[in-house]
């Protein structure tokens, strides 16, 4: 009975796969019912995403995967395409791929025979930003191909590389950029980008989050794609302006960040140029090497510190589906690193002008796809055996530094464990010593958090935990610089504020790998308090602590004055919550769950005190959409702060008072705060900024008692509106006598005023279009030392700044002014900045008292 069951199972599936064989495989115009990139057309995500599913279940070189949902819910795929033998031993390979990632345990034998037996791993992506949305619509066509053509490029492909495609990296913004596309479409705003960010949080910057790893896309990508296949090209997908090249291709422009291994730089240019030379092969023109883009900063290149190249294409781009006309003479000549009207070796065949439509960006893609894949796949022995050598390198490294250590005694230890678990994200090993041990000759006690460089990602360690020295280069010998791509400094230690030793020596010490970097639960010392609990400032973690307590109804106080109880210092802006009905339990939960210790105090503190309320913020939001309004509101929700968006109108409207006590003006010029978008580009309802009369509103509410803070750019508003006793010292300087190009700085801070509560004398900000401020009244929060205050990245004319105002709080009839001269909150990584905004917000309708 048993013997013929078992007989029988196989038959009948054997059965089963002949007599329902694969469906036809759908065509992506059938489909869809249009041509892919066809003028005045998008498929939007429903239909990519259902396309692909049917590609799946129609071919048998095709998988589809669902990796979980996006910020908004929707679904965000991984298609995996190679042969079926492939696909049948996927897991096969992918052992492959993980030994050879990590070769410690690899023999040079094993690793020969895995490098024969193994694929190349290609991982493209698209449409990370959403208005770049050609290779969202080229994912379609390239794996229909894929899945349908016999020819012989093809079968090379699929036989020799496992191919990774995602349709978009933000399927959000696709959603977002099809329905305003179809919205606008035959009116006079068709082809305009939507007004808002095409990211729920952080738009654009969805492409600068590559080590931060903060939102749910980066996080989906990171986990379940690079660090499962370690791909060994990942070739991302962009779109840039009309009036340049049609298609950047690597390799990219110096600086490129020195802890890119060599052999990687190498990569880069060998498949840029194949890429290239094959565009131009096919005579397509406008094809740009070797310009605009540097690769500097890892933010964008996670891949270049795991083993494989990270490679983009940037598209000249028309108006999303609508085609544009492009003249002769509408073309720039100034590009960066070419010329577009003159023919060099970077740029052998300029483009003549002409029409540019959707479709001409999809071919341009798919020839770049194509010849990736081919590259990949002829080359298959190669990108192996050089991701073997990178591998190799890294973990038989014997160069200092050799480790970098986190002493668990910090200011802020959860601020600390939030900075390991950033690097464990990236795979980054990190041990903690079981004993204490020696290291440079300096002792270190047991729990400290070990981090070696010898290890599979030890490059990508190092290079967001140390000092960056950002090499300038000039536009000619004594000319002005060249600005970076991006910004010049990413030392997460400095950012975060976290104390991180260097070690230059080898060492040994008995420690244990971690899996998980847990956060060591808090305590509360002392017992049941008869008179209050304190907590200490210094914690970003305190300001959650504080929002929970108010949030329930307790009381929760500043101190105003140092003071000393049972000999224990605490100073001033210490956290004092008074005995209070089932607080003993609250304080317990608050201290394990946030890693925080409360003291448990039996009398008065001898101080003053600011009563706290939570504040009502209005949150600025402009349709000229800035990204670090998104990432203000991103903090504000991880920090538990309830806020409103507060638009246009409600500032136009204004009866602020009632609604606010608190507004903040995210980085944002006041022309695009005040003006807006122009009339006529946009629905009318999108046009026209808060204008005077906003403006004016403000002011009044400021006067009558409401807390403005601007961050940034935006400080500029209130300067020149509000007649305040403070001006930017660096308006009218130069480009060439003044530049701290997204570098970190030191400043020196007034630690008894209310908003620096919390903070040792010195802390570090993030310095990017910053202002430097001169008073004539107010005061400083926080200035810049009379010194050089580059800690990492790139500084000229540093005396600009010195002894300037950094941080400004300036009183206003009844209200006041805070004006941040750096970049807040930038890209959610300047932990060792956020209680400085955090307490302004409370600053605003905290009272002073006496303490209970
Ligand atoms: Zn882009």
């Amino acid at each position: 009975m048993r013997i013929r069951l078992y007989l029988v199972i196989p038959l009948i599936l054997a059965i089963t796969a002949i007599a329902s064989p694969k469906q036809e495989l759908p065509r992506p115009q059938h489909a869809l019912g249009f041509q892919v990139g066809e003028d005045y057309k998008l498929a939007d995500w429903e239909e990519i995403v259902s396309y692909f599913h049917s590609l799946d279940a129609a071919s048998d070189r095709i998988m589809v995967q669902e990796l979980g949902k996006t910020t908004m819910g929707n679904p965000f795929i991984l298609a995996i395409i190679s042969s079926s033998y492939n696909l049948k031993n996927l897991e096969r390979y992918r052992q492959i791929q993980q030994r050879l990632a990590d070769p410690r345990e690899l023999s040079p034998q094993e690793a020969e025979r895995l490098i024969a037996e193994g694929k190349t791993i290609v991982l493209i992506t698209c449409s990370i930003h959403s208005t770049e949305i050609a290779s969202s619509q080229m994912s379609m066509e390239l794996a229909y191909r894929l899945a349908s053509e016999d020819s012989p490029q093809v079968k090379e492909i699929l036989d020799n590389v496992i191919f990774l495609l995602v349709p978009s990296l933000n399927p959000d913004g696709i959603i977002m950029v099809t329905d305003w596309y179809r919205k606008t479409l035959g009116t006079p705003y068709e082809g305009t980008s939507p007004p808002y960010l095409y990211h729920k949080y952080v738009g654009h910057d969805n492409n600068r989050d590559w080590y931060m790893i903060t939102q749910q896309e980066t996080k989906l990508a990171v986990e379940k794609i690079h660090n499962v296949w370690h791909p060994q090209i990942v070739y991302d997908m962009h779109q840039m302006g009309s009036r340049g090249a049609r298609l950047f291709v690597p390799p990219f422009i110096d600086p490129i960040e020195p802890n890119v291994d060599p052999l990687l730089q190498t990569e880069i240019v060998w498949m840029g140029s194949a890429i290239a030379s094959e565009l131009i092969a096919q005579g397509k023109s406008g094809v740009v090497m070797a310009s605009i883009y540097d690769g500097w900063t890892p933010a964008r290149a996670y891949q270049h510190y795991h083993g494989g190249i990270r490679i983009l294409t940037e598209a000249a781009s028309a108006r999303l589906a609508s085609p544009i006309k492009v003249s002769w003479d509408q073309l720039a000549e100034e590009g960066r690193g070419y010329n577009a009207k003159k023919s060099t070796w970077n740029f052998p065949l300029p483009w003549k002008g002409g029409e540019w439509h959707l479709r001409d960006i999809v071919d341009y893609e798919l020839i770049a796809a194509f010849a990736c894949l081919r590259h990949a796949a002829r080359n298959r022995d190669r990108w192996l055996t050089n991701f073997y050598t990178i591998s190799k390198r890294a973990v038989e490294r014997k160069e200092p530094p050799f480790a970098f250590l986190v002493p668990l005694e910090q200011d802020d230890l959860p601020t600390a464990i939030a900075m390991l678990q950033v690097l464990r994200k990236g795979m980054v090993e990190i041990h903690q010593a079981i004993e204490p041990f020696t290291a440079d000759g300096i002792p270190y006690p047991a729990g400290t958090y070990v981090i070696p460089l010898t290890q599979p990602y030890g490059s990508y360690a190092k290079t967001l935990l140390e000092v960056q020295h950002y090499p300038v280069r000039y536009q000619y010998p004594g000319g002005p610089p060249l600005p970076p791509y991006d910004t010049t400094a990413h030392t997460l230690p400095l950012l975060m504020g976290v104390k991180t030793i260097t070690v230059m020596s080898p060492f040994t010490a008995k420690m244990e790998p971690l899996e998980e970097i847990l956060l060591p639960k808090g305590k509360v010392i002392g017992g049941t308090a008869k008179y209050a609990y304190l907590l200490s400032h210094q914690s970003n973690n305190s300001v959650l602590a504080v929002n929970r307590l108010l949030k329930d109804g307790y009381k929760v106080y500043w101190s105003t004055d140092d003071a000393t109880v049972d000999r224990q210092f605490f100073p001033a802006g210490t956290v004092v919550i008074p005995q209070a009905d089932e607080l003993d339990t609250k304080i317990k939960t608050l201290a394990s769950e946030l890693g925080l210790n409360f003291f448990s105090i039996n009398k008065a503190l001898p101080a003053r005190g600011y009563l706290l309320k939570t504040p009502r913020i209005g949150l600025y939001k402009s349709w000229s959409a800035s990204v670090n309004e998104g990432w203000t509101r991103w903090i504000l929700e991880q920090w538990e702060f309830p806020y409103q968006s507060l638009y246009d109108n409600g500032v136009r409207e204004g009866k602020l008072t009632e609604k606010f006590d608190v507004i903040i003006l995210p980085d944002q010029s006041p022309s695009a705060i005040i003006n807006g978008i122009p009339p006529g580009r946009y629905p009318p309802e999108y046009c026209g900024g808060m204008g005077k009369s906003g403006v004016d509103n403000l002011k009044q509410w400021v006067y009558s008692g409401g807390t403005l803070i601007a961050l940034n750019s935006a400080s500029q508003l209130p300067i020149e509106h509000f007649w305040l006793p403070v001006r930017n010292s660096l308006e009218g300087v130069p480009q060439n006598k003044f530049a701290a190009p997204g570098s970190i700085l030191k400043v020196v801070v007034d630690r008894l005023h209310p908003i620096a509560y919390g903070y040792p004398r010195e802390t570090n900000v993030m310095f990017w279009r910053g202002l430097a401020f001169e008073l004539s009244g107010g005061s400083a929060v926080a200035t810049y030392p009379p010194a050089n205050p580059l800690l990492s990245g790139w500084i000229m004319g540093a005396e600009h700044l010195c002894q300037k105002g950094a941080l400004v709080d300036l009183p206003l009839g009844k209200g006041r002014v805070i004006l941040f001269g750096f970049r807040m909150p930038y890209r959610a990584q300047s932990y060792a900045t956020f209680k400085l905004l955090f307490n302004a917000l409370y600053y605003g309708t905290a009272a002073l008292t006496t303490l209970p």
